[in-house]
């Protein structure tokens, strides 16, 4: 081996023993070297110094070594077995070129690691480079682990998010917190409860905590209760797009199940009756609410923008095709894009419903409102008309938000949200789907704190004089 002295060929320590063979291994062109480890014999026992050794045959082990143009060259090492003779013990030398755990030269370990730090995904490595994903995966841990070392948080973070993501399908959540500021994950755990909070204390430890300002988070969650237990100092922000979902899921969606229900019992009613009439007017109420979930839950900006780029939409069709005489070939239609009329038609059509969606646009702009006394007024309006309605779901939701009021009235002094967050789980959406799916949490939270510490963020957070008062 020693005319590769210097080359990725080169392997230490192996002799090699007859000329390479040419095969096909799994339907690859591949050559195979024959070698044995130039190794010392052994004079002494590892174990308990005996000094009778006793040869105990050979073994041979095929490992991946690098690969030439589109030929893969594999090296078959043929090494030693001893056996002590007053301990019984079996033992051998190591191979320094092969890679710990795995079947493959340090060098193959080498060229994988690179292609996965220039940031090829461990399924595309493996492609390229015809060997099981499992093992490039292995590799890959390895090597962020090397580079995130304790996984502890290298600088003073002052404002963090915390927030859970589904891990596994059926109920099997993850808790993850960030740096507000830069966007790197500071830690991930399986759970998302109270002891979660606990451990990422510990994690961090004292020192870091006790330099943290504010944290951003949903009501729902119960992080808040380890914050205010243990770090009474950080300020509870609650993130305002977690409060409209809150509605939207405690409010609305509830409303318009319970009106659906209700307009279903009166047609079996009026069916019984034989009231074909009243049927009849049930029948068109009940259209009305088809489809309407979308309608409904989504931001009236959005409605409006879908409508006109259906308009837009229709104008070039009609243009292209039907001024001109054509007929419209087959595939191409016009959108309907009545998103606008058609939550009109759901809203007139019934009345709590509507009650509900005004009181939500004023939830959003209330909450969105940077003067304090607009805001702390918007919501003083909102929770007495939300009394005067007498709506069950409104009075619970109001409840909610008395509850959690001082972190509500946190947004205007800190304005933070969990909105670096949201892009987080799209980041770890796509890890996910680039991996078809990471069995290993360990390996997976890994791959987070080296996504996001890829393109780290710089936002500014400026906290107005209010912020140390309350
Ligand atoms: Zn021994």
């Amino acid at each position: 081996m020693d005319q590769y002295i210097r080359t990725p060929l080169y392997l230490p320590h192996l002799k090699v023993r007859t000329e390479a063979t040419n095969l096909f291994i799994n339907d690859v062109p591949s050559y195979l070297i024959h070698g044995d480890l130039d190794e010392p014999n052994y004079r002494h026992c590892p174990y308990c110094h005996g000094s009778t050794m006793h040869l105990n045959g050979r073994r041979t082990v095929r490992l991946r070594h690098i690969s030439i143009g589109k030929s893969i060259i594999y090296v078959e090492v043929t090494y030693k077995r001893w056996e002590c003779q007053d301990c019984h013990k079996a033992f051998r030398h190591r191979i320094p070129f092969r890679e710990k755990g795995h079947n493959i030269t340090s060098t193959f370990a080498k060229q994988i690691e690179h292609f996965l730090s220039i940031g090829e995904t461990p399924t595309q490595c493996s492609r390229k480079l015809h060997y099981n994903r499992t093992t490039v995966q292995h590799l890959d841990k390895k090597r962020i682990g090397k580079i995130a070392k304790d996984m502890k948080p290298r600088h003073q973070s002052r404002f963090i998010c915390v927030d859970e993501f589904l891990l596994h399908k059926g109920h099997e959540y993850a808790t993850v917190v960030i740096d507000y500021e830069t966007g790197e994950s500071l830690f991930c755990t399986q759970g998302n409860t109270y002891g979660q909070m606990i451990e990422f204390f510990h994690f961090v430890g004292r020192r870091f905590m006790e330099g943290v300002v504010a944290v951003s988070m949903d009501m729902n969650a119960s992080y808040a209760k380890a914050f205010r237990e243990l770090w009474p100092h950080i300020r509870i922000v609650y993130d305002g797009f977690h409060m409209v979902k809150n509605y939207n899921d405690m409010v609305l969606t509830e409303v318009r199940r319970a009106e659906q229900r209700r307009i279903l019992d009166e047609i079996e009613r009026a069916r019984i009756k034989k009231d074909l009439d009243l049927m009849k007017e049930l029948k068109q109420e009940m259209r009305f609410f088809k489809n309407s979930r979308f309608l409904i839950l989504s931001n009236r900006k959005t409605l409006e923008l879908k409508d006109a780029s259906a308009a837009e939409h229709n104008r070039i069709l009609f243009e292209k095709y039907e001024k001109r005489g054509l007929k419209l070939p087959i595939g191409k239609h016009y959108r309907k894009g009545r998103s606008i009329e058609r939550l009109q038609e759901v809203l007139s059509s019934n009345e709590k419903l509507q009650t509900c969606y005004t009181l939500g646009e004023m939830l959003k702009s209330s909450l969105w409102c940077r003067d304090r006394q607009q805001f702390i007024d918007g919501f003083r309006m909102w929770f007495s008309m939300a009394k005067t309605t007498g709506y069950d779901e409104l009075q619970r939701f109001s409840n909610m938000i008395r509850r959690h009021w001082p972190g509500i009235l946190n947004r205007l002094d800190i304005p933070i949200s969990n909105g670096p967050l949201e892009g987080t789980n799209l980041l770890i959406k796509n890890i996910r789907r680039q991996s078809y799916g990471i069995r290993d949490d360990d390996y997976f939270f890994l791959k987070i704190w080296e996504a996001t510490r890829k393109h780290p963020k710089c936002r500014q957070v400026t906290c107005s004089p209010h912020q140390f008062s309350a």
